[in-house]
């Protein structure tokens, strides 16, 4: 998968496009051309990398070597590249592979992602990477995909993750007739991503990159949010607070669940369709952006694209920028059953794709203020995870993958011929990236 080239930092927007509402009404004259579309993977834009260096985001440090805190950890065993067997190549990112593995001596399965040292860092991500290894090992949330270790060899760094045996949330939702939800059963997902995005928030850390694309469907039909090389972590997440209602007698207070408020950053980051106006503009942007992005998500799931793609990259910041959310012509669409969207969901979206951040849903108190919307009604959040998902993948013979692309590698990538030799300590970039001295780790076993 190629990354397109690096945008500026912030985007001028020249003059006003004709194309805009023309995309908008386009609503369903066109589920057969978006079905005529080829289906792009859609890829994040990252910051000018020499530029995010020289700029080093001041609250992008993170705790040199988290320790894990796993509560379901039993025992520990030091692994390393050798203990696994290559199944299959699941999927390839922009610089990592990530392999289906089968633990030599447990025969359990296990997603193992391959990043090459040089090429990361001839292309400046070391920071990127060091930070999705340090968020996911501290991260231990149901809807989160779990981490259970990285180790390194000289070439490579891995990380050892539970196998999602649904594969990506965006490949289900192709393969669904129309690619649409249900409005209920886009309301199940967007619930689950928002108790992972609560959890995110309340440790200090903005995920910036929601997608279908970085969703995972776990084999019991639950999401597992992954891939967090873009996001960003405060170094000091402050405690949750309390928050009153405008009128104070008839509801509760809210846990301000935005721990990391004190999060505000200008980089470009994100992927295009989904990007928040204030990161088009670059004047700041901080956890209010994963609300922007859940507002394209539940938007995307119930109507089968996303509220502002234009034809090219610029149209689509314009009309980020500028256009109103849109909702297609319910009458006109083969595809969509009943009258079209509630009340509540048409608010909720319209609530979450507020331009103005500090107006949009979740600005006043995170997590809790976008549960309590009239949306989520019928979910308990207490309950997410005892409730039937609607989309179950299959579960048999697992070690197909029936649910993944197949792949070819140009290059076989070999688990059992690497070099053991790390460098000294005082060369090392990816020091901190094991857990033990060793260029080996320790993976938990469950
Ligand atoms: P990106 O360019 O999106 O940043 P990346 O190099 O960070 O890519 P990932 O996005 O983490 O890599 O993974 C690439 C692909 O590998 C995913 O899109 C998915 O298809 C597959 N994959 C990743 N993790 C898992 C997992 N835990 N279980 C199953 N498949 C996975
Ligand atoms: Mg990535």
């Amino acid at each position: 998968m190629s990354i397109p080239s690096s945008p500026a930092p912030c985007y001028q927007p020249d003059q006003l496009f004709q194309t805009k509402m023309k995309l908008n009404n386009r609503a369903f004259d066109s589920i057969s051309s978006i079905e005529q579309h080829n289906v792009i993977r859609r890829v994040a834009s990252v910051p000018n990398t020499t530029e995010y260096f020289k700029r080093s985001e001041s609250v992008h440090s993170m705790p040199a070597s988290p320790s894990p805190s796993y509560s379901l950890q039993k025992h520990k065993v030091q692994v390393g590249p050798a203990d696994f067997d290559k199944v299959r190549l699941l999927g390839k990112g922009d610089v990592g592979k990530v392999y289906l593995v089968k633990h030599k001596s447990t025969e359990k399965l296990y997603a193992l992602k391959v990043l090459s040292k040089k090429e990361m860092i001839k292309r400046n991500k070391i920071k990127r990477a060091m930070a999705e290894q340090a968020i996911l090992s501290t991260a231990n949330h149901p809807f989160i995909v779990p981490l259970y270790h990285s180790f390194q060899s000289e070439d490579h760094l891995y990380f050892c993750m539970e196998f999602c045996v649904g594969g990506e949330f965006f490949r289900a939702l192709q393969n669904r007739p129309g690619r649409i939800l249900k409005e209920d059963e886009a309301k199940f997902y967007a619930a689950e991503v928002v108790a992972a995005l609560e959890y995110l928030h309340l440790m200090g850390i903005v995920f910036r990159d929601l997608k279908p694309e970085n969703i995972l469907l776990h084999e019991s039909g639950h999401l597992m949010l992954s891939d967090f090389d873009l996001s960003i972590q405060s170094p000091t997440a402050a405690p949750p607070t309390l928050v009153r209602h405008n009128s104070p007698f008839s509801k509760p207070p809210m846990l301000d669940t935005r721990s990391c408020m004190n999060i505000r950053t200008n980089s470009f980051v994100g992927t295009e369709e989904y990007l928040a106006p204030e990161v088009i503009r670059g004047s700041g942007h901080t956890s209010s952006v994963d609300w922007w992005t859940l507002g394209i998500l539940v938007y995307e799931m119930i109507c089968g694209y996303t509220p502002f793609k234009g034809p090219t990259r610029d149209d689509t910041f314009e009309m980020i920028l500028s256009s109103s959310v849109e909702f297609p012509d319910y009458s006109s669409n083969p595809y969509y059953k009943g009258t079209g969207l509630t009340g509540p969901c048409k608010s909720f979206i319209r609530k979450l794709l507020n331009k103005n951040q500090s107006k949009r849903l979740g600005a006043r108190a995170g997590a809790s203020e976008v549960k309590s919307h009239a949306f989520f009604k019928t979910i308990n959040f207490a309950l997410l995870r005892n409730m039937k998902p609607p989309i179950i993948p299959s579960k048999a013979q697992p070690i197909r993958a029936v649910h993944f692309n197949p792949l070819k590698e140009s290059v076989s990538f070999d688990l059992n011929h690497h070099d053991l030799h790390t460098p000294p300590d005082d060369e090392d970039p990816f020091l901190s990236f094991n857990s033990g001295k060793s260029p080996f780790g320790m993976m938990m076993m469950h």
